[in-house]
């Protein structure tokens, strides 16, 4: 078993109420899994859109779970959910109904086009440190940082707890 990380993020609503509810369906669909246990969400956050800015602002949070799936088998289960909840993939960083990202898998480092782990941008984002910190503040993100050394840095950019 491995202690996994992921980031949550939704702007869209798609065919649910609001985009809380593509974050609230996507956790009932991952603690479904026969090989993911013992999940915690953070709080939910409203954080300002990063990339193109004629976009809503987004609800993001931060699980931690334990799994016996591989790395990629974890990625190929978030893609599927993903795509179940009607994620459309165009322009870069734009909006969408559901993004799920790996941000840390046990000690794990991997470097393919297709999954780069540790996540390479959690160093920058208030919407994965901020959440982060509720669950595990101490946490080394780099070789001598913690998520709270990092996220001194970027208490500037517009986060609100729901
Ligand atoms: P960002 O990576 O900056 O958060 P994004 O989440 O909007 O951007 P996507 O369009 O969702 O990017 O993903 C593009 C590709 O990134 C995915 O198809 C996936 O194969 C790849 N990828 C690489 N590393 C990871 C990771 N750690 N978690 C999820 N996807 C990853
Ligand atoms: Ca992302
Ligand atoms: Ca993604």
């Amino acid at each position: 078993m491995e202690v996994v990380y992921l980031g949550l993020g939704s702007n869209l609503a798609g065919n649910l109420e609001d985009p809380k509810e593509q974050l609230n369906k996507a956790l009932e669909v991952l603690r479904e899994h026969p090989k993911i246990d013992d999940l915690i969400c953070s709080s939910f956050y409203c954080t300002n859109p990063i990339g193109p800015q004629d976009q809503p602002d987004y609800i993001n949070a931060v699980v931690r779970l334990n799994t016996g799936l591989s790395a990629l088998d974890l990625l190929d289960y978030l893609q599927t959910i993903e795509n179940d909840q009607e994620r459309i993939r165009n322009q870069r960083w734009g909006p969408r109904t559901l993004d799920l990202d790996i941000l840390i898998y046990g000690k794990l480092v991997l470097n393919k086009p297709r999954l780069t782990i540790p996540h390479p941008r959690i160093s920058e984002r208030a919407f994965v440190l901020l959440p982060m910190s509720e669950i595990d503040p101490q946490l080394l993100i780099t070789e001598n940082k913690t998520v709270t050394d990092l996220l001194a840095n970027c208490l500037d950019q517009g986060i609100v707890k729901l």
